[in-house]
């Protein structure tokens, strides 16, 4: 059998979205992913449905034989997996080549003669710089950068890392040094670097739940303590950390939580943290929804309620055997501009948009139109409104709502710590449900935003807003 290719992608550090586009693009094609416990999984959403996904934890653990038996059984199942022949994605936090071990793994395949490629990744200390606010160099405060390790002990004899010109370099930046704070610091100024060096500790940079606490070489080791910080964290040592407090931008900017779907938003204001509150899954059984599709021509008017109702129609109907012809007799009205778009992806056009993106805007609408006798079509999620098909009905049509997809609360929502944030944004009535669900109460000091009049009652009506 020919030999497969690994590709040893970095996967950044964190934030799903800060993977390369050439990373994604080839891991989205990968037959088996083996991935650090560092990378989010929600990076590995993008993976084919028949992908392997083999989580390196699972091949033990620092004190189940320490961290060089683990590193040989992902050289082994490297060289094992590139030999059945397939697509393997090395999946590895931050950038492939900075710490983690990169060169086993290179040795290991290279031995083997089998073919792979790097694909760099964000680094750590870039997210913590980015993220932070803190430019790792300046022409004013550092002309130089170095990534250390933080994990030796700095005051062993035979340390590998240079402390005696560690003290001199312009920005130092530690990786793994969170347990060895203390001695770290120490260390810098026993070496002659002076105790009042800015410092500032970044945890889980890009994260929702970043931490970042500033301090200088002689107090931080105690802040830390105190805060009783986890790792992963990364230490940067020197002026450059002194910039935080002017350039953080997460915490000049406002910041919103934006609890709808659609990541691709980006606002001119404040700074949107995505965390979606709903989840959208196909259903189960379509058998109802497909026997409407095969009959779809004998309808006047298809009514698209949401993006979701359009992709699902789609996907349907292609499974089903048909494209969008099958839709050349019928009229087709999409809730609001993104729904349009959404069919506009499909090379349909809309019939009728209402000015007013609501359901009572698209009853609005349909007033002007004699819908006596007519057969209306409606794609549905489970947890839909039913008023809008009541109120067609009332204009005389005739309407079929069928269920498309289903709408469900995530089980993942995470813990959140409201007190970085200045205004929440909810994008519909389930946003609001769910919130209220998992966190029951809006904080007195957040203010509540609602995408159209149904999304505000639904948040008055479960007290989240006055
Ligand atoms: N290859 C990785 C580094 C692996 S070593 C990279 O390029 O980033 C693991 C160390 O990276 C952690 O101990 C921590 O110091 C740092 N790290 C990884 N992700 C991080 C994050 N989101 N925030 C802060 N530090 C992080």
């Amino acid at each position: 059998m020919e030999k497969g290719k690994v590709y040893l992608i970095g996967a950044g550090p964190g934030k799903p979205d800060l993977i390369t586009v050439r990373g994604y693009n080839i891991l989205k094609d990968a037959d088996v992913v083996i991935y650090d416990y560092l990378v989010d999984k929600k990076a590995l959403e993008s993976v084919k449905e028949n992908a392997e996904l083999i989580d390196c934890a699972s091949l033990g653990n620092n004190s189940e034989g320490g961290a060089s038996l683990r590193q040989d059984r992902i050289n082994k199942l490297l060289v094992k997996k590139s030999k059945e022949g397939r697509k393997i994605v090395r999946l590895k936090g931050g950038d492939p080549a900075i710490f983690g071990r990169c060169s086993d793994e290179l040795e290991a395949l290279a031995k083997e003669k089998i073919e792979f490629e790097l694909v760099p990744g964000v680094t750590a200390a870039s997210a913590a710089s980015s993220f932070s606010g803190i430019p790792l160099t300046g022409r004013g405060f550092a002309s130089s950068c170095v990534f250390v390790t933080g994990q030796e002990d700095p005051f062993k004899k035979e340390s590998l890392v240079d402390w005696d010109t560690l003290p001199k370099t312009g920005t130092v930046v530690f990786y793994m040094g969170a347990g060895n704070l203390k001695e770290i610091t120490a260390r810098l100024i026993s070496g002659g670097k002076d105790k009042n060096t800015p410092v500032a500790v970044i945890q889980n940079a890009s994260y929702l739940n970043q931490k970042v606490l500033t301090g200088n070489l002689d107090d931080i080791a105690g802040k830390v303590k105190k805060q009783s910080f986890t790792p992963p964290a990364v230490i940067i040592v020197g002026e450059a950390a002194k910039l935080e407090k002017k350039f953080n931008w997460r915490k000049r900017n406002k910041r919103i939580l934006f609890t709808g779907l659609s990541t691709e938003r980006y606002f001119l204001k404040g700074t949107h943290e995505h965390v979606p509150f709903i989840k959208i899954e196909p259903l189960r059984d379509y058998e109802e929804f497909d026997a409407y599709l095969k009959i779809i021509e004998d309808f006047d008017w298809v009514v698209f309620t949401s993006r979701y109702g359009v992709e699902h129609f789609f996907r349907r109907l292609k499974d089903a055997g048909f494209d969008a012809r099958k839709l050349h007799k019928v009229k087709i009205a999409a809730i609001g501009q993104s729904t349009g778009k959404k069919l506009n992806e499909y090379f349909l056009e809309t019939d009728l948009v209402p000015p007013d993106e609501s359901s009572g805007g698209l009853v609005e609408s349909f007033r002007k139109i004699d819908l006596k006798g007519k057969k209306i079509f409606m794609p549905r999620s489970n947890i839909s409104d039913k008023g809008l098909e009541k109120e067609l009905k009332a204009l005389g049509a005739n309407v079929t709502a069928s269920v498309a997809y289903k709408n469900v609360m995530p089980e993942d929502l995470p813990k959140l710590d409201f007190s970085g944030f200045d205004e929440i944004m909810f994008t519909s009535p389930s946003t609001v449900r769910n919130f209220k669900k998992k966190y029951k109460r809006v904080p007195g000091h957040i203010r509540v935003s609602c995408i159209g009049n149904v999304t505000l009652k639904e948040a008055k009506r479960c007290h989240l807003v006055t």
